[in-house]
C-alpha cells in the first residue's frame, strides 16, 4: 500500500474509542489540544457495543444501552472538536519527540503525544452461539451482569482465580452456581479454591468442556462433554459466565513499551505515563484488576491531564532552550 504522510504534527492522537479513549478525547478537546481519535474500524466504541443494559455507569438512573452510552460519548467528544477516524492503527513508532502512526488505509499521522487506549479482550469459548447470546445470558463480567441473575442457576466456565472470584461473587445473587472446569483440580490459588469448594451454593462439573450453548433468544442450557468418558450432558442454566482469561491489546506496542507480568502496559504509579516520554496509556489496557467502563473513563481523564502537563513542559523547555 502506498502511504501518504499527513504533514500536520498533532498535539495528541488517541488510539481507541472505548470509554477511556472518548473520555481522553473530551478532556483534551476541552483543553484546546485538537485531539485526533483513531477509533478502530469494526470495533469502534469498544466493548460496550457488545452489551445491552449498562446499569452501573453513574448518571443513568434507569440504565442505558451500551451502544447508546458510547454514541453519547462520541457526540460529547465531537461537540468540543475532537476529530474521529474510523480506521485501525497498523503500526506505531513511539520513540523520539515526534511519534508516527500508520493506519490501515496507508495514511501516516504524526503527533507529539499518544494515548494508547486499545482495551483488552476477554477470551471466548469459540462456540457458535456464544456471540449470538452475548448480553442474553452469556457474559464475561460478573460485576457487570450478576445482578440480572437473581435466584437463577448459572454456570461459570474456568478454574483459575478470576473464575473463582466470579463464582463467589455470583453466589450473592444466584440460587446455584455451577463451575465447569476442564481439569479435575482448580488452577486457582489455594485460598480462593478452598473458599469456592466449601461454598454451599457452588457445585463443580470436573474434567468437562462446554461444547454447546442452548437458547433461541436467551440462554436456557449448556452442553458439556466429559473429557474422559466422552459423555455429553445438558445442564439447565439461564446464565453463563465465561472466565477463561483476558488479553490486553498490546500487539502494536509490546516491543516498544514496558509491560507488566499480567501483560498490561506498565504505567508509573497512578499516572498514565508509560516507559516512553510522550506516550500515555489508559483504560483496560493498563488495568488487570477493575476493568469497568467507569474506571476506564477515569483513567482516560487522567491520561488527558498527563498529556496536558507533558505538552506544557515540552513547550516550556523549548522556549527556554
Ligand atoms: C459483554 C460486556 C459487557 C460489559 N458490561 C459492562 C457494564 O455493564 N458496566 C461496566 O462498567 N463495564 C462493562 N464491561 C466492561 C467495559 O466494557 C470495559 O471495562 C470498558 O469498555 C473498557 O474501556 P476501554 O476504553 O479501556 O476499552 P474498550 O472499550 O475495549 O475499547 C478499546 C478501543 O480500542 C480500539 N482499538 C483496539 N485496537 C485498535 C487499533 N489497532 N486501532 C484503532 N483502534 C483500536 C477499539 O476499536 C475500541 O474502540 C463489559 C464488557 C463486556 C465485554
Amino acid at each position: 500500500m502506498i502511504s501518504a504522510q499527513n504533514e500536520e504534527i498533532r498535539d495528541v492522537i488517541i488510539v481507541g474509542s472505548g470509554p477511556a479513549g472518548y473520555t481522553a478525547a473530551i478532556y483534551t478537546a476541552r483543553a484546546n489540544l485538537n485531539p485526533l481519535v483513531i477509533a478502530g474500524s469494526v470495533t469502534a466504541g469498544g466493548e460496550l457495543m457488545n452489551t445491552t443494559d449498562v446499569e452501573n455507569f453513574p448518571g443513568f438512573p434507569e440504565g442505558i444501552m451500551g451502544p447508546d452510552l458510547m454514541d453519547n460519548m462520541q457526540k460529547q467528544a465531537e461537540r468540543f472538536g475532537a476529530e474521529i477516524l474510523f480506521d485501525d492503527v497498523t503500526e506505531m513508532n513511539l520513540e523520539g519527540e515526534i511519534k508516527t502512526l500508520s493506519l490501515a488505509d496507508g495514511t501516516v499521522y504524526r503527533a507529539r503525544s499518544i494515548i494508547v487506549s486499545t482495551g483488552s479482550a476477554y477470551r471466548e469459548l469459540g462456540l457458535e452461539d456464544e456471540k449470538r447470546l452475548s448480553g442474553h445470558g452469556v457474559s464475561w463480567c460478573a460485576t457487570c451482569d450478576g445482578f440480572f441473575f437473581r435466584e437463577q442457576t448459572i454456570a461459570v466456565i474456568g478454574g483459575g482465580d478470576s473464575a473463582m472470584e466470579e463464582a463467589l461473587f455470583l453466589t450473592k445473587f444466584a440460587a446455584k452456581v455451577i463451575v465447569v472446569h476442564r481439569r479435575n483440580e482448580l488452577r486457582a490459588s489455594k485460598i480462593m479454591a478452598d473458599r469456592a469448594l466449601a461454598h454451599e451454593k457452588i457445585e463443580f462439573i470436573w474434567d468437562s468442556e462446554v461444547i454447546g450453548i442452548n437458547g433461541a433468544d436467551k440462554v436456557d442450557g449448556l452442553v458439556v462433554k466429559n473429557r474422559n468418558s466422552g459423555e455429553e450432558t445438558t445442564v439447565n442454566v439461564t446464565g453463563i459466565f465465561v472466565a477463561i482469561g483476558n488479553d490486553p491489546r498490546v500487539d502494536l506496542v509490546k516491543d516498544q513499551l514496558e509491560l507488566t507480568a499480567e501483560g498490561t502496559i506498565a504505567v508509573d504509579g497512578r499516572t498514565s505515563k508509560t516507559s516512553l516520554p510522550g506516550v500515555f496509556a489508559a483504560g483496560d489496557v493498563i488495568d488487570s484488576t477493575y476493568r469497568q467502563a467507569i474506571t476506564a473513563a477515569g483513567s482516560g481523564c487522567a491520561a488527558a491531564q498527563d498529556v496536558e502537563h507533558y505538552l506544557a513542559n515540552v513547550s516550556e523547555t523549548l522556549a527556554t532552550a
